[in-house]
């Protein structure tokens, strides 16, 4: 497949784009903003394998973590991906039982994770109040990682531009598939028509109105969330991702502290977000108390694309042929993977048997197998179209 044209200049389309030069396509990339200019750029993107059934999807996320250490080798070691580990701890009794069943199943799996005292805190997180965490023991887990998407993307798509064949145009967004009969061969972005053997449709929670361009549907869902960044941390970095009750830390590329929240998120309504930047930063405080004095720089809405069932959408739909579908939520720890193998059938003509579970036309709806996206459905109203603003 020589001529390949990639919507979206996210995670996934910069993963594939990068995997699709490296095998010789000639690759264009169009994007309506600019690269990371989407979820990619608004996401508390921490590894998330832990969160994974059932254990086969379990296995490709934790095979895609893998693949990020190799492509950073592969790219002279850039540092887009951050070592730490991850504490968890929960305060309802509940709770802390669901957390030690999860991670005792993750144990069965081969998860590099331990149930450990509390008083471990005070080594791996430091700057973590202790009071802060009422129960008596925690989950580490220990091989995991945040990462820095936009530099990851970025990264892929400098790559790929180097390695020749791969043009990219930013700013134009596509309005409309060329087609001959049902197959699409091109796409109409910025009121130029291209085409292209293939097109690729990564455009994150775009993709499903995309796919109606071709008389295709993807069963998708716009769940939006909201990211605060502070500005740095006197005293040095967070030095691990943290999962207390009511609220999601880490440490962001310049040393400030990146907060997210289920609850917070409850409450988004379409593009307001109110006071809520201040309420993430006010939990934040109650585990971080170094952040008091600390204001927030940046707040970020972001819409998760969230397929039906919480499981990638990876290949064609039978009757829409020429389009090539790849979405995913979570999709910052199962890019490298995902992008590989999309880029091996795109080029191959071979189906890769890792994707036979993840084609878009399988039946659904069926449970959701991602431990976050089932507590967000408990919490929050089904909200099918938004349309946010991605910067507050
Ligand atoms: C609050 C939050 C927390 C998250 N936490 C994590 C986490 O901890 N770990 C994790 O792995 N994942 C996490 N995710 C999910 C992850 O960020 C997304 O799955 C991922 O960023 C999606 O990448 P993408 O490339 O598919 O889409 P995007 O990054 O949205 O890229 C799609 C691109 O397509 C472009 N586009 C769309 N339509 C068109 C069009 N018609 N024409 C031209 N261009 C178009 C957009 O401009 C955009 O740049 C989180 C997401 C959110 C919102």
């Amino acid at each position: 497949m020589s001529r390949v044209l990639v919507v979206g200049a996210g995670v996934l389309g910069a993963c594939v784009t990068y995997h699709l030069a490296r095998a010789g396509a000639h690759v264009v990339v169009v994007d309506e903003a600019r690269p990371a200019g989407g979820t990619s750029g608004a996401t508390f993107s921490a590894d998330v394998t832990h969160l994974k059934t059932p254990y086969a999807y379990y296995r490709l996320n934790r095979q895609s973590s893998e693949e990020h250490i190799g492509l950073a080798a592969e790219l002279g070691g850039p540092r887009w991906r951050h070592p730490v580990p991850h504490v968890q701890w929960a305060e309802r009794e509940a709770d802390r039982r669901a957390l030690r069943e999860r991670a005792q199943r993750a144990r069965g799996w081969g998860h590099a994770c331990r149930i450990a005292p509390a008083a471990v805190l005070s080594d791996l997180a430091p700057a973590v109040d202790p009071a802060a965490c009422p129960a008596d023991e925690v989950v580490v887990h220990e091989r995991t990682a945040w990462y820095d998407a936009p530099r990851f993307v970025r990264t892929l798509l400098d790559a790929a531009v180097r390695h020749g064949g791969v043009e990219t145009h930013y700013g134009a967004r596509v309005t409309a598939l060329l087609r001959a009969g049902s197959r699409v061969t091109g796409v109409v972005a910025g009121e130029r028509h291209r085409t292209a053997d293939v097109v690729v449709n990564c455009a994150g929670p775009g993709a499903d109105r995309l796919a109606a361009l071709a008389g295709a549907r993807l069963p998708l869902r716009r769940v939006p969330g909201l990211v605060a960044a502070s500005r740095p941390l006197p005293g040095g970095p967070l030095t691990a991702i943290l999962s207390a009750p009511g609220i999601d830390l880490r440490p962001t590329p310049d040393g400030g502290v990146l907060s997210l929240s289920w609850e917070v998120d409850a409450r988004l309504d379409g593009t307001a977000v109110g006071g809520l930047p201040q309420e993430l930063h006010r939990r934040a405080r109650t585990v971080v108390p170094a952040l008091r004095g600390v204001p927030v720089a940046d707040a970020r809405i972001g819409v998760r694309p969230v397929p039906a069932d919480g499981l990638p959408l990876v290949g064609e739909i039978p009757g829409a042929p020429g389009i090539y579908h790849l979405v995913s939520h979570s999709a910052v720890t199962l890019a490298p993977v995902l992008g590989r193998l999309a880029a091996q059938e795109i080029t191959t003509g071979r189906t890769a048997p890792e994707l036979a579970a993840y084609r878009p036309d399988r039946p659904l709806p069926g449970d959701v197998h991602d431990e976050n996206l089932r507590a967000m459905d408990e919490r929050r109203p089904r909200r099918e179209e938004l349309n946010p603003q991605p910067e507050v």
